[in-house]
């Protein structure tokens, strides 16, 4: 096998072999551009050397020869004692993982050659300089040397010479903490340095396949959902020294503002000095404009590579690069990764400038970024440092009061306090904490931890994972020893993870308030390129989508975010409030006493009916007959016993054998839906009646009312039937035309979906609680108890609530579709769960034929993005 390739013979596509970086590297070098030479070891070496322990034994001599071939090229001999050649060792994974990895600098460096590079560039202290950084990052990279150690050496050095900048350093003092990093080696390892270059390099691979599965890069992979199993190549690359001289530096280039999207010059330059000294923050950096002051040709050269990288990859690339004595060196590209706002302008951009299509475009951007882009976020005009930065869980911009302890933030919520839960970790005991919290905060675990995938659930802000602060049972201590007591205010920014102490103004999001119409399209670069982005999508798509709204004023929010219909309006808060009373009474009364009740909240309905069909003049309105169960609607069985026994009369005796009759141990399982319907004469009739009603009247007005009936939480044809023949009868009375059809909810009803359909003009897939029965756990319960352990067990990759189970719940949807619709070849087909407004779900349902999803209203632009997406 062949592990080893040279820059020059690689391209582009190869990242599964050679990595992102060393794929890039090649694709520059074939370029053209000036990439010192150099080569890449595959990730086949990297997985091999961790599954087996060692390095396959064909490697050491294709090494060899790739090194002999860079000696030649560059004219200079490893491991030469009067013109050495000194190499990078760069970790490189397919997926780019910054910072997680090794990198050692200056290999080929010992105590002879360091005399001949002296003499090669007439520079002592640079010399010096140069090994003793090659000792400092092999000593802690590949020999697990506490970095402390040599960081300390070097501050005591410059402290003793009076100065303030490493650059400062005379050579005599250089060559002094050579020789102490050398015996802090012996003394930590037993071993001394190895003087070998060969053996250097050996070594330093070695140690990067390692750091493959170090603690950084396991944790992080974990975060970002990055198999463990990819490994990492490691690319040998000849130096060249940013820390040469005043005229070299280092720096990193984006071709765009990736924060913005904004076109322009971005980045950071350091003269002086090599690559890490720009992440290690030892002096501050300029902004990359200024490298036109101190070597305006380089600077030029740089921006016509960038422009050349731009157009090649025809996206965003970022760059870093060194000038060594005014020569340019393209040191790294990639793809530059951007912020949901950045993406949506960049992908816009690009098709203006005629790199890309609009239908690349919609798949630059993801209903995800869009999701973010439509929460309020924090004005960080004046906004201080961040005390920490964790990982961005769930998005949303929260401020309040920190607490500790989960029944203490329900406590303060209660009596009208804002607060953020602040938590190690969280368990399922602090899901009241959660529940009465703006924003959830811990300190482990990424974004599947419990944490993170309750606050999605429950649409709060979670940052989780910031492992820089030490929370306990009463306070948090940041690393700066800031300390954050209970009743300190924290902001958390679930966009970005990051978190403030004291409290960040919030400003509304522009995408929001374009889709409620209170912004133009042309109101701001962002808000035209998601606008051109979702109307694209509109264009493109197949499938329609509809708003799951229960009032009036949710369904004017829907028809104005772009829904095209209301896939599910509940009418169970019809009966909550002041009604509750009435249906208490309802249900309590002998058959015969229904009628009066049945009437008064018949002509309640009807008011509430026509405020939602006026908002949706003209498009469809599936109500679904009422559905929770009857339970729901009682006095709880403690309350009424209670009573009973206090004060002993004939009417609350009555009640509490009333209430023991329909007590049932498990509801959800119990008498709702249409059996409700059936059993409780005359309640599906009386809401029939009401939604006629109201669109005769509407019809009277001119308006053009289109409702329709869904019979909820069918299971047999039979009872579709039943309840349509009651509704068929009720309607005959009316000059209105309602289609008929039910919600697909259990197992059941997908698995005879042949038979149902015969009875129904649509269905409607109830994807929660057929998940819910499918999988045979309770929503209500599940993602709180169980989840967070099975999502880090692997069990489960995401909650099957919030992205629909594809190999279970999604076979019973495609069975339904077909059984259903070779019945009924009209039969219309939607879907009303929470996963009508999941990218992912979206992706699916349209491939399994459906004619629509409904969703909240505020996913409405986010499933009108996906769904466009997924046609194209
Ligand atoms: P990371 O993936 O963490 O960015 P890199 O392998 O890119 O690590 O290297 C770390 C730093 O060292 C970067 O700034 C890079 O530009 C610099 N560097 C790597 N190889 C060389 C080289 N051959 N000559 C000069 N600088 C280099
Ligand atoms: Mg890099
Ligand atoms: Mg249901």
């Amino acid at each position: 096998t062949q592990y080893v390739f040279d820059f020059a013979s690689g391209d582009a596509t190869q990242t599964d072999l050679l990595g992102g970086k060393g794929a890039n590297l090649a694709e520059m070098t074939r370029l053209g551009l000036p990439v010192p030479p150099g080569f890449t070891i595959t990730t086949d070496a990297c997985r091999h050397y961790l599954a087996e322990g060692a390095v396959p034994g064909a490697l050491a001599d294709q090494v060899r020869d790739h090194t002999a071939a860079l000696e030649k090229a560059m004219g200079r001999r490893f491991g030469d004692t009067a013109d050495p050649l000194l190499v990078s060792v760069r970790s490189g994974a397919k997926v780019s993982m910054p910072g997680m990895m090794d990198t050692v600098l200056n290999v080929g460096l010992n105590d002879e050659t360091v005399r001949g590079f002296a003499a090669v560039y007439g520079d002592e202290s640079f010399a010096a300089d140069t090994y003793r950084r090659l000792l400092a990052m092999f000593g802690q990279t590949v020999l697990g040397v506490d970095g402390s150690l040599f960081s300390r050496a070097l501050d005591e050095a410059k402290k003793k010479q009076g100065v303030t900048a490493d650059s400062e350093l005379t050579a005599a003092v250089l060559s002094e903490l050579v020789e102490t990093y050398k015996d802090i080696i012996l003394e930590e390892t037993g071993s001394p340095f190895p003087q070998d270059p060969h053996e250097q390099l050996r070594q330093a691979t070695e140690a990067v396949f390692r750091s493959w599965n170090g603690e950084r890069a396991r944790v992080y992979r974990k975060r970002e959902n990055i198999p463990d199993d990819l490994g990492t190549a490691v690319n040998i690359v000849a130096m060249v020294f940013g820390n040469r001289s005043a005229d070299s530096g280092t720096g990193v280039a984006f071709t765009r503002d990736p924060s913005t999207g904004e076109q322009g010059v971005w980045g950071d330059y350091l003269a002086d000095a090599q690559g890490e000294d720009v992440v290690a923050g030892i002096r501050n950096t300029e902004p990359l404009a200024a490298l036109e002051g101190h070597d305006a040709e380089s600077y030029r050269e740089l921006l016509s590579y960038m422009e050349l990288l731009e157009k090649h990859y025809r996206d965003v690339c970022d760059i870093e690069f060194t000038i060594e004595e005014g020569k340019l060196w393209m040191l790294q590209t990639r793809i530059g990764k951007r912020t949901p706002a950045a993406a949506f302008r960049v992908a816009c951009d690009l098709v203006d400038e005629g790199l890309i299509t609009i239908d690349e475009a919609l798949g630059r951007v993801s209903g995800e970024q869009l999701t973010q882009l439509m929460f309020p976020a924090f004005d960080r005009s004046n906004a201080p440092a961040p005390l920490a930065k964790g990982v961005a869980a769930a998005p949303g911009a929260a401020v309040g009061k920190a607490v500790f302890d989960p029944h203490r933030a329900a406590e303060l919520a209660e009596s009208g306090e804002k607060v953020v839960l602040v938590r190690d970790e969280t368990n399922p005991d602090d899901l009241p904490g959660m529940i009465a919290a703006e924003g959830v905060l811990t300190a482990r675990g990424g974004k599947t931890s419990h944490a993170a995938v309750v606050a999605r659930g429950l649409g709060k802000t979670c940052v989780c994972g910031a492992d820089s602060l030490e929370i306990g049972p009463d306070s948090a201590r940041a690393a700066d020893g800031t300390v954050v007591n209970e009743g300190d205010v924290v902001s958390l920014d679930g966009g970005t993870g990051e978190i403030w102490t004291g409290s960040i103004p919030v400003t509304d999001s522009p995408v929001a308030q374009y889709f409620e119409g209170k912004l133009g399209a042309s109101s701001d670069p962002l808000v035209t390129a998601v606008d051109r982005l979702v109307r694209h999508a509109d264009e493109s798509a197949r499938m329609e989508v509809w708003a799951n709204a229960d009032t009036g004023s949710d369904a004017r929010r829907a028809r104005r975010f772009g829904a095209r219909g209301i896939g599910l309006c509940r009418t169970e808060h019809m009966f909550l409030g002041d009604r509750r009373e009435m249906v208490e009474r309802l249900i309590l009364a002998e058959p015969s006493d229904r009628e009066p009740i049945l009437d008064e909240l018949g002509r309640l309905q009807e008011s509430d009916f026509a405020e939602i069909f006026e908002a949706m003049d003209g498009l469809p309105v599936v109500v679904r007959l009422l559905d929770p169960p009857l339970h729901e609607f009682l006095p709880s069985l403690v309350d009424v016993s209670v009573k009973e026994a206090v004060s002993p009369s004939a009417e609350n005796a009555d009640l509490l054998r009333a209430v023991r009759r329909l007590h049932e141990h498990n509801p959800m399982l119990g008498l709702r839906g249409v059996r409700l319907g059936i059993i409780l004469e005359g309640l599906y009739s009386m809401q029939v009646r009401s939604i006629a009603r109201a669109a005769e009247a509407l019809r009277a007005k001119g308006l053009d009312p289109k409702p329709e009936i869904m019979v909820p939480l069918v299971s047999e044809a039979s009872e579709l039937d039943v309840a349509r023949r009651a509704a068929e009868k009720v309607l005959e009375g009316f000059d209105v035309d309602v289609p008929i059809g039910t919600m697909v909810e259990t197992p059941r009803a997908a698995l005879t979906a042949g038979r149902v359909a015969r009875f129904a003009d649509f269905f409607s897939f109830g994807t929660n609680d057929l998940t819910q029965m499918t999988w045979g756990f309770s929503r209500d319960d599940a993602e709180g108890s169980f989840f967070g352990d099975y999502l880090d067990l692997g069990i489960f990759e995401y909650s099957p609530f919030a992205v629909l189970d594809e190999a279970g719940v999604g076979a019973l949807v495609e069975t339904a579709v077909k059984t259903g619709r070779e019945a009924n070849p009209d039969l219309h087909l939607g879907i009303c769960g929470e996963h009508g407004g999941d990218p992912q779900s979206i992706a699916f349902f349209d491939k399994a034929g459906l004619d629509y999803v409904s969703c909240s209203p505020y996913r409405v632009p986010v499933a009108r993005l996906a769904r466009g997406q997924s046609a194209v």
